[in-house]
């Protein structure tokens, strides 16, 4: 058939997610795939999301592979209406809101989410207006992941170290400012539980100009549990046991005498309240119920003993996840696990249509995780696709959806484009030693395009 020799697949969403799934895709040999992006600019999270300071490679290039910028789905166009155009869908759109604390206080001035602070120091557009207020001496982050300790590390991080990444110059004017010298990570569980990786705690243990806190008392009786548990868990755990407890060598011991900021993981803590300044203006600190935990291995829960405690500072980080929304009322959503209902990437009752990545699995895992999705999901497609189970008959792609958006005045932002942007970030960089300066405000870029 004719959908057999030019498949044209879409794909929304242009971070991981959906240029892995579209180099799957084009193992094709004649499959077309057009990426939407509602960003002028790719790449979703490895921009907007990756700490400056772990800078990673990516692009992708084919001929049968196009990049559509500046185009929303749900607002410019609908699902539907890509369904119209394209024999199949993918949804990669990743999860953009953050999951809320729900606790009172929380509104307050000087609570922020991580997913906001993130997207700051890395020029997402809209989080630039966010001007956190660094001129307290404590930061509190709730949650115990590997974005709680990003953002603990560039608020740690001597501003000079940063001067060589593509952080925004905003950003660093800021952090030059810092007066934060102390980080707190709370936890609801302990030691056992955290949700980071080794590669960021020993960023973290090393981390210049700092101290790390860890309470030995936490870490009783762990020496003998550490011996059932996995062999990734367990060298993470090693290490913290190792930090909390040996007495460092003399260099080390140096090293954290002369240090003049620090950061403390705080177990068994879970956030209650988000304590107001005097005058009711501000965040002055946070009130934590104690908890212990209950059950074994993965059903651990932390219940609370009864006991509270307040720990005072000036800006509050939340930091317990990121949260997909539902893209359009047509594609089925599961609003409690935030993800879109599949089998293996195809979308629950409705053939054509398939997810990819963090709107598929939820918000963990790194980049190789959702590359393996992602790749599953392409073949999954691929093969309904050789079984004759999507549209037979041509379908027009983009012809179709350049139609519709130019009659709603939405001008795309091609790859061609994208490079052009790139090459002048670049060269705004070039002066001061960064890889890139980054353009933030989405008019400016269509300017430059002549948009
Ligand atoms: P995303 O990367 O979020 O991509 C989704 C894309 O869809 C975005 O470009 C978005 O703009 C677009 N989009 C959303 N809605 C629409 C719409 N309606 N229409 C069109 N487009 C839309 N992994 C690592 O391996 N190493 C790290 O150091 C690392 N650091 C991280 C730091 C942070 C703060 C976070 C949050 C994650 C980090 N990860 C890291 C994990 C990694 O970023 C994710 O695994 C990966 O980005 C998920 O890919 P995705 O494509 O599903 O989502």
């Amino acid at each position: 058939s004719t959908q057999e020799k030019t498949p044209q697949i879409c794909v929304v969403g242009s971070g991981p997610a959906g240029f892995y799934t579209a180099q799957h895709l084009l193992k094709h040999p004649q499959a077309h795939v057009d990426i939407y992006e509602k960003q002028p600019v790719p790449f979703g999270l490895v921009r907007f999301g990756v700490a400056p300071d772990h800078p990673e490679v990516k692009t992708a290039h084919s001929g049968r592979c196009a990049f559509w910028g500046n185009v929303e789905v749900g607002r410019d166009v609908t699902v539907p209406e890509l369904q119209e155009a394209y024999h199949a869908v993918v949804l990669s759109y990743g999860a953009e809101d953050h999951r809320a604390l729900e606790i009172p206080g929380e509104e307050l001035p000087g609570v922020c989410s991580a997913r906001a602070f993130v997207g700051w120091y890395n020029g997402l557009p809209e989080n630039q207006e966010l001007e956190p207020d660094l001129s307290c001496d404590t930061a509190v982050i709730l949650g115990q992941g590997n974005v709680a300790l990003d953002v603990a590390r560039i608020l740690l991080t001597p501003p000079e170290h940063l001067e060589r990444t593509d952080i925004t110059k905003a950003a660093l004017g800021v952090l030059r400012q810092s007066r934060v010298k102390t980080v707190w990570l709370v936890g609801r569980r302990g030691p056992l539980q955290v949700a980071f990786t080794i590669k960021e705690l020993r960023e973290m243990i090393q981390l210049p100009g700092a101290r790390p806190i860890l309470d030995p008392v936490d870490f009783l009786g762990l020496q003998d549990k550490i011996k059932e548990v996995p062999r990734p868990r367990k060298r993470l755990t090693e290490l913290l046991l190792r930090t909390a407890t040996e007495k460092p060598g003399p260099a080390e011991a140096a090293r954290q005498a002369s240090a003049s900021r620090a950061w403390g993981l705080r177990f068994f803590r879970s956030p209650q309240q988000v304590l107001p300044s005097p005058d009711g203006r501000r965040a002055a600190g946070v009130r934590l119920a104690v908890t212990r935990l209950e059950g074994v291995d993965e059903a651990t829960r932390a219940v609370p003993t009864g006991d509270m405690e307040d720990l005072p500072c000036g800006l509050v980080l939340s930091s317990i996840g990121y949260k997909s929304r539902p893209v359009d009322p047509s594609v089925p959503f599961d609003s409690k696990l935030g993800v879109i209902p599949n089998v293996e990437g195809r979308v629950m009752d409705v053939p054509g249509l398939y997810c990819s990545g963090w709107v598929k699995r939820g918000p963990t895992g790194v980049i190789a995780t959702t590359m393996t999705d992602s790749f599953l999901t392409g073949q999954m497609l691929l093969q309904d696709l050789k079984a004759g189970l999507l549209p037979s008959g041509p379908r027009p792609g983009y012809a179709a959806i350049q139609a519709l958006l130019s009659s709603r005045g939405v001008r795309p932002v091609s790859f061609s484009d994208w490079e052009k942007l790139d090459a002048e970030e670049v060269a705004r960089g070039q002066g001061t030693g960064k890889p890139r300066e980054k353009l933030v405000d989405p008019q400016e870029m269509l300017r430059l395009l002549g948009h």
